[in-house]
């Protein structure tokens, strides 16, 4: 039996394109849950090589290459998870290279998106034996830090929020909803907790809680409906010094769990339903329009046109580095949002974003060692 090698997952050096570079566009498929197997439902999702999505209404094709027969239905992304891939292996090939630019002052941002069940939060944050991208991002940060001799240069902070209906909080220290400001760095949430993190064990704890802060809400279609988008960011500051120069660099890495795709009205919990609802859809058309944008090379992005996209402005087009996992479930039952995820996913390989760009400050250099001692602590203080 011939099986075919699996092709090498692209690297962000690849995706650099003459017109800028172009995000790179990843699809996970979960496997069936108990709940679903047991209503029959059957699987409607074939990944190839790694590479190829079908999607067939029947449950019954075997053969794929009939399955390739049929127009419309075949998808090509950067790299395709099929439900058995591991969180590893997810994170390994998505966002570790997000990670090792991160540290080297580069900005990069993971968005999970598709239908409310289609596994994002399980990819984003995962569980305590699985832990998913969030929590495998921070460890090899860590990891990377320890390995490097200027330990004390090092500084993660963390911040986890939620946009529920067009409203922004803190999820790491719930209360008052929070008031998007514009200053020099960009657009930031005023008053959101920074938290500054020294190891990768006190993290999960501290993510799962934030998350058991979002609000969730049950709806017909799903009861644990997510309705929020979280995003976490992960800011990394550090010193360098560079021949004569101190240089002071920072990167930060959104990590963002979209509120479900699906069209508000497939649930019929109309009057309040239907204005949060339309906020959800106002948040996600409001970033689907800005991905149109970028991908027809308008000049104007309407990042404005919600509290989503003006939060994500510098991860989205600019100099950052941009995946994006979709997740779709393999059930025949969502058969019709997995090939609207899919669409949408397909859109979204067309976006390019802009050069590399680090966040530096050239500082000025300490004149002898006990200075440069000073600098140190100073910073050690300062976080
Ligand atoms: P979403 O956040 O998109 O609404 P979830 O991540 O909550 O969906 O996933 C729905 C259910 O499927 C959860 O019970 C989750 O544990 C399970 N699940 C999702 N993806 C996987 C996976 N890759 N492997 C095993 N279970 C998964
Ligand atoms: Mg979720």
């Amino acid at each position: 039996k011939h099986i075919a090698a699996a092709p090498k997952i692209p690297s962000l050096g690849s995706s650099r394109e003459k017109n800028g570079r172009r995000i790179l566009v990843f699809v996970r498929a979960r496997p069936l849950t108990k709940k679903e197997t047991e209503t029959g439902a059957r699987c409607c999702v074939r990944i190839m090589d790694r590479r190829d999505v079908y999607l067939t209404e029947f449950a019954a094709e075997k053969d794929y290459l009939r399955l390739k027969r049929l127009r419309g239905r075949h998808f090509t992304f950067d790299a395709s998870f099929p439900h058995s891939a591991t969180q590893q292996e997810v994170y390994s090939a998505t966002t570790s290279e997000l990670v090792e630019a991160v540290l080297q002052g580069r900005n990069g941002s993971v968005f999970c998106y598709g239908a409310t069940g289609a596994g994002k939060t399980y990819t984003m944050l995962g569980t305590v034996e699985n832990p998913g991208v969030m929590v495998l991002a921070i460890k090899h940060l860590f990891s990377k830090i320890r390995m490097r001799s200027c330990d004390g240069n090092h500084a993660i902070h963390l911040s986890y929020l939620e946009v529920y209906n067009e409203t922004v909080r803190d999820l790491l220290s719930p209360g008052k909803p929070l008031v998007l400001r514009e200053d020099k760095q960009g657009i930031v949430a005023a008053g959101l907790t920074q938290y500054r993190a020294y190891s990768t064990d006190e993290v999960m704890a501290l993510l799962q809680q934030g998350n058991q802060n979002r609000t969730t809400e049950p709806t017909r279609a799903n009861e644990t409906s997510s309705r929020s988008h979280a995003i976490l960011q992960v800011l990394v500051e550090y010193r360098v010094r560079d021949g004569a120069m101190n240089i002071n660099k920072m990167g930060k890495l959104s990590l963002i769990d979209l509120a479900g795709s699906e069209r508000a009205l497939a649930t019929d919990q109309r009057t309040i339903r239907s204005l949060e609802g339309a906020n959800i859809n106002r948040s996600l058309l409001a970033l689907s329009s800005c991905i149109n944008a970028l991908v027809e090379g308008k000049k104007h992005i309407p990042y404005r046109n919600s509290k989503l996209t003006q939060l994500l402005k510098d991860s989205l087009g600019g100099s950052c580095n941009t995946v994006m996992i979709a997740n779709i479930s393999p059930s025949n039952l969502s058969f019709g949002e997995t090939q609207n995820t899919l669409h949408w996913a397909d859109r979204a390989k067309e976006i390019r974003t802009k050069a590399y760009n680090a966040n530096e400050d050239v500082l000025r250099v300490p004149e002898t060692e006990t200075d440069q001692v000073k600098l140190v602590l100073e910073l050690q203080k300062e976080n």
